[in-house]
């Protein structure tokens, strides 16, 4: 049995100063990996900071410019919602695409954000992990590695972030609003997970007692959008490769892409030189496969995530092909 002591929180200010006296605390909403986490002995928070009845938090709205999206806004309600879906349709296909329907009842927005790997060595307290312990060496390194990164990587960690919504959301260039003890501050969401370099135990650039309180995603013009997810099962599996596709076609000619990867990379892999090789082009199978090859440059494969490197580039064709309708 796991001591914790819990506290329940109905403020943004009351949850960050909670957060911040107790060095010790963690936030909680959903609960849906954190839990998971605690029983695996992953994580022992001394406290937990129920921050899920926090009023407003979990509303959405149109904002002059976009969508307001409340941090405890639950991944179905999103789904669901009609200016999601008419405005944002990328983003609601990219959630569908995740876990199961009882999670995605459960989770929120803001823990979707902050899931942590799926990397099976960071499960096993018997394994060597520098993300679980750091400093105690990467088991999937030399393991196996068959889920793991291709791009963006250390010789620390080559774990892949397992979030699909955040796979849409970098695509869409949304914005993540954060508070914490020095007030509010605006994240661009391609800089909110970081890479793990030589601190893999980091997963995102939150600041101690930090808490999102929203993420808005600005309006756009793409009037084409696929979400493309390959993974062992048909439903409740993580990534193997996912491609998020955003594009403005007029009269077959691509004004503007956007392109983002998921299952390859420590955080969701924007691909902006393939973005740039596309504005311009015809929507055609040779522009696509140009885009892919462009986006696979600097990829590198480990023993057994080999297939990524051919999976990977059929993969942003097909999703492009799948969003153009060519
Ligand atoms: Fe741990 Fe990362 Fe290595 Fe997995 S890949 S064992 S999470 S350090």
């Amino acid at each position: 049995m796991i001591q914790f002591q819990y506290q329940r929180v109905n403020l943004e200010k009351a949850a960050v100063s909670a957060r911040v006296k107790d060095k010790n605390s963690m936030f909680i909403a959903g609960g849906t990996n954190l839990l998971d986490l605690m029983k695996r002995g992953i994580v022992s928070p001394e406290k937990l900071i129920d921050i899920s009845r926090i009023p407003g938090m979990a509303e959405i709205t149109a904002v002059e410019g976009g969508i307001r999206i409340g941090a405890l806004a639950l991944n179905t309600k999103v789904a669901e919602d009609k200016l999601v879906l008419g405005r944002q349709p990328l983003l609601a296909l990219a959630i569908n695409a995740g876990a199961s329907a009882q999670i995605r009842n459960m989770a929120t927005v803001g823990g979707n954000m902050l899931q942590r790997t799926r990397c099976s060595y960071f499960y096993d307290k018997l394994l060597p992990c520098n993300k679980r312990e750091p400093g105690s060496g990467c088991g999937a390194l030399d393991g196996f590695n068959r889920m793991h990164a291709i791009f963006g990587f250390s010789e620390q960690c080559i774990a892949v972030h397992p979030s699909d919504m955040s796979v849409a959301l970098t695509a869409l260039e949304a914005t993540v609003r954060v508070s914490g003890p020095n007030g509010s501050r605006t994240i661009p969401f391609g800089d909110f997970h970081r890479l793990p370099g030589t601190k893999p135990e980091v997963d995102t650039n939150l600041g101690n007692g930090e808490l999102i309180t929203y993420v808005e995603l600005p309006d756009s013009s793409f009037n084409h959008v696929h979400y493309l997810k390959i993974r062992d099962r048909a439903s409740y599996a993580f990534a193997l490769v996912s491609v998020a596709v955003a594009l403005h076609i007029e009269n077959n000619t691509i004004k503007e892409a956007r392109l983002a990867m998921g299952g390859v990379a420590h955080k969701p892999w924007r691909l902006k030189e393939a973005e740039a090789s596309l504005a311009g082009k015809i929507a055609s199978d040779s522009s696509f496969k140009q885009a892919a090859k462009i986006a696979m440059a600097g990829a590198k494969a480990f023993k057994h995530n080999e297939y990524k490197l051919r999976m990977a580039p059929n993969a942003i064709v097909q999703a492009l092909k799948s969003a153009s309708g060519i």
